[in-house]
């Protein structure tokens, strides 16, 4: 679960990076505006932590030019701006949530992922895919009812495939969801995640798309 953390503060943006990684997400930061809006254009996030006190561009204006634009990314505005005001113009400019700093690391990781789980179309807490179940906020995996031991890419390539089922994805677009900008990627490293899956989880998991990708199918039921 990629994202876009925009927040000018040094320190702050550090400890962001940091908390959402554990948290399971793959965060990339960004200490302007229009460094956002040129992160936005060629990164596919699923949702942006956005400080609206900003260089270059406020974040109001990044959110406001985000929404014209059809932009449907979800949004929470990140602030130290505890005025009314600045609350109401954040929500109206946009934004799907708001959180006033200080804040916990813990809260943030819970509503980013309420936010993902919404812009999904479910209000579940844990995906559910055949005898796979994964629950996001314990960082667990179970399957027939057992936990399996998974590493966090492989954590995080299996939770892109459930959340997309049914959806041929490129090795491009599950490359983009599981690594940030400080990740070393491998030529080969999506192939032998997926080898890792198909062995936990049986070799029809996820199925190659010869050409084009790769494939979670649709559960029929
Ligand atoms: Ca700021």
């Amino acid at each position: 679960m990629r994202i876009l953390v925009v927040e000018d503060d040094p320190m702050l943006g550090d400890a962001l990076q940091v908390g959402l990684r554990q948290a399971g997400f793959v965060p990339d930061w960004i200490s302007d505006g229009i460094g956002a809006e040129h992160a936005l254009a060629t990164t596919d996030y699923v949702a942006m932590v956005l400080d609206l006190g900003l260089p270059r561009r406020s974040g109001l204006e990044v959110l406001r030019r985000l929404r014209a634009a059809g932009g449907k990314l979800p949004v929470l505005i990140l602030t130290a701006r505890d005025t009314l005001e600045d609350r109401i113009s954040g929500l109206d400019g946009g934004a799907d949530d708001y959180l006033v700093k200080p804040f916990e690391m813990a809260e943030l990781a819970a509503r980013l992922r309420a936010l993902v789980r919404r812009s999904g179309g479910s209000s579940q807490p844990s995906l559910k895919h055949g005898a796979i179940e994964l629950d996001p906020a314990a960082h667990r995996v179970c399957f027939e009812g057992r936990p399996q031991e998974l590493s966090a890419k492989e954590f995080a390539l299996l939770q892109v495939f459930m959340q997309n089922s049914g959806r041929v994805l490129s090795r491009h677009q599950l490359e983009e969801q599981i690594y940030g900008w400080d990740d070393e990627t491998g030529s080969n490293t999506i192939e032998v995640y997926i080898h890792h899956l198909r062995r936990k989880f049986g070799r029809e998991v996820v199925r190659t798309v010869r050409g084009v990708g790769y494939l979670m199918p649709r559960e029929t039921s």
